[in-house]
C-alpha cells in the first residue's frame, strides 16, 4: 500500500477547509486528498439559483482550482474503509495507508428510498434544490406557477441545512405575492418534523412569515411516494401514534430527500453502532474517532448533532486541525467545537433572518443587533459575502 502521514477523504467544503488549514500549520506535512469529483460545489447558493436569484454557475468550479498545492489529489472514490489496519481502499482499486485520517465525505441524498422519484425528478413539476442538475429547474417551476398547488417537504431524517426546505418555500411564495397570484395559491410546507424550527427565538419570526404568506404546515409528514403521471404526493402520517396514508395532490413539488452517511461509512467500522444512518462516531467536542484515535471526522457524514451546514464546518475545522497536530504531537487537545451551526434563513426576496445557535440550542449571534428580525443586509451578507468569503478564505484557510 501507498503510504501517506495524512489521509483526508473528501475534498469538500471540510475537507479542503482542514487541508488548508494543516498546511498553514506546517507546509512540511504529507497529505494525500481522495476526492473523485473533478467539480467543486457551493451548495448553500443554490437555494437562491432555485429562487431565481443566483447563477448556478456560479456556484461551480473546478476542484483542482480548490485543492492546495502541496496536497496529493487521489482522484478516485473510498470505496472501503479498515480502520483497523490504517487503510482505505478506493475504487481505483489501490490500497493506501495512514497515519492519520479524516473523514470528510459528506451526506449520502437517498432519493431512492422515495418510491416512484426515480426518472421523475427535474420535469413536470417535481423538483428539488438539493441537487445542481434541478436547482434551476425549481426557478422554472416557480416562475411558470399560475396559481393552484405548491408543495414543500422535509424529511425524517437528519438534513444538510435544516432550513433550505422552507427557505425556498418563502421565496416562491414572495415571488408568487410580487406576481400577484398569491390569492390564489395553496402553499403547504409537509414536514416530518413537529416544530418550524428548533430554536424558539426563530421560530416565532418564521411563524409570522408563514402567517404573512398564507402557508399551511403539515407536521408529521413524511413524503414517501411520488405518483408523477397523477401529479400525487404520497405522506406517512403520524397521529396518536398510528401511521396512515395521506395522498396530496399538486402542481409543483420541491422536495428533500431522506439522507443518511454515505454507505461506504455505514458498512464499515466508522459508523456509531447500531444506528442505520451510519454516521462517522466522533466526540462531539474534540470531533476523535469514539474508537479510533488516529481517526478524526467532520462536516455533513459525523455523528455530532449540529446543524449540518457550511457554518459548522467553519467551527469545526479549527478545532480538528488543532487536535490533530496535537496527536501528531502527542500532546493532549486544547480545543473543543461547542456545536455552533448557522442556518441563514431566507424569508422573501432581500430578507434574511440570520440563525446562529448551539449544541443547546442557545442563540450565539455574530451581530449587534437582534437576528431574529428580517433583515436585508443580511440578505446582501448571503447573497454577496459568504460565497466570496468560501470560495476565498475558507477554502485557503484563512477564515
Ligand atoms: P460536501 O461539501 O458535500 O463534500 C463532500 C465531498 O466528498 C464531495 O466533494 C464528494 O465528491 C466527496 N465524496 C463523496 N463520497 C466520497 C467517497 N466515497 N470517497 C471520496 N470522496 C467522496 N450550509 C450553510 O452553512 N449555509 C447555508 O445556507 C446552506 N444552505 C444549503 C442549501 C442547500 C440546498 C444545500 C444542499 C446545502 C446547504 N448548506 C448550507 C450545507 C452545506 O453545503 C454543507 O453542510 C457542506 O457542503 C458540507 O461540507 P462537507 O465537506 O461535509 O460535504
Amino acid at each position: 500500500a501507498k503510504h501517506h502521514q495524512i489521509i483526508i477523504a473528501g475534498g469538500g467544503n471540510a475537507g479542503i477547509s482542514v487541508a488548508a488549514q494543516l498546511f498553514l500549520k506546517n507546509p512540511k506535512l504529507d497529505i494525500a486528498i481522495i476526492e473523485p469529483s473533478d467539480k467543486h460545489y457551493y451548495q448553500p447558493a443554490w437555494t437562491l439559483v432555485g429562487g431565481g436569484d443566483f447563477d448556478i454557475q456560479k456556484t461551480v468550479r473546478a476542484e483542482a482550482e480548490v485543492m492546495p498545492k502541496k496536497a496529493k489529489w487521489i482522484k478516485s472514490k473510498v470505496s472501503r474503509f479498515d480502520p483497523d489496519n490504517n487503510q482505505i481502499t478506493c475504487s481505483n482499486g489501490e490500497t493506501y495507508s495512514y497515519d492519520f485520517l479524516v473523514v470528510a465525505i459528506g451526506i449520502q441524498l437517498d432519493w431512492h428510498l422515495i418510491k416512484g422519484l426515480e426518472g421523475n425528478l427535474g420535469k413536470n413539476g417535481v423538483t428539488s434544490n438539493y441537487s445542481f442538475d434541478t436547482a434551476p429547474y425549481t426557478y422554472e417551476c416557480i416562475k411558470n406557477f399560475k396559481g393552484g398547488k405548491a408543495l414543500f417537504t422535509s424529511p425524517a431524517t437528519p438534513i444538510k441545512c435544516g432550513g433550505a426546505p422552507q427557505k425556498i418555500m418563502y421565496l416562491a411564495a414572495d415571488n408568487f405575492r410580487k406576481r400577484g397570484i398569491l390569492k390564489q395559491s395553496q402553499i403547504k410546507f409537509n414536514t416530518a418534523g413537529g416544530v418550524i424550527f428548533g430554536v424558539k427565538k426563530y421560530a416565532e419570526t418564521l411563524q409570522k412569515v408563514v402567517d404573512r404568506y398564507g402557508i399551511i404546515l403539515n407536521f408529521k409528514h413524511n413524503l414517501v411516494e411520488i405518483r408523477a403521471k397523477e401529479k400525487i404526493a404520497v405522506f406517512e402520517v403520524e397521529k396518536d401514534g398510528v401511521k396512515t396514508l395521506v395522498e396530496e395532490s399538486y402542481d409543483f413539488i420541491h422536495l428533500t430527500p431522506p439522507q443518511s452517511a454515505p454507505d461506504v461509512v455505514k458498512n464499515s467500522s466508522l459508523a456509531v453502532p447500531n444506528n442505520p444512518l451510519g454516521w462517522v462516531d466522533v466526540n462531539k467536542h474534540t470531533l476523535q474517532h469514539n474508537r479510533y484515535a488516529n481517526v478524526f471526522g467532520l462536516g455533513d457524514v459525523t455523528s455530532t448533532p449540529n446543524a449540518k451546514t457550511g457554518a459548522a464546518i467553519r467551527k469545526q475545522a479549527p478545532v480538528l486541525v488543532s487536535n490533530l497536530m496535537a496527536a501528531i504531537a502527542k500532546k493532549g487537545f486544547e480545543k473543543q467545537y461547542n456545536g455552533y451551526g448557522s442556518c441563514p434563513l431566507v424569508t422573501g426576496y432581500g430578507k434574511l433572518v440570520l440563525a446562529e445557535f448551539d449544541y443547546d440550542n442557545n442563540p450565539v449571534e455574530t451581530f449587534p443587533f437582534d437576528q431574529s428580525q428580517e433583515r436585508w443586509t443580511m440578505y446582501q451578507l448571503k447573497k454577496q459575502v459568504l460565497p466570496w468569503l468560501y470560495w476565498n478564505k475558507i477554502l485557503r484557510g484563512t477564515a
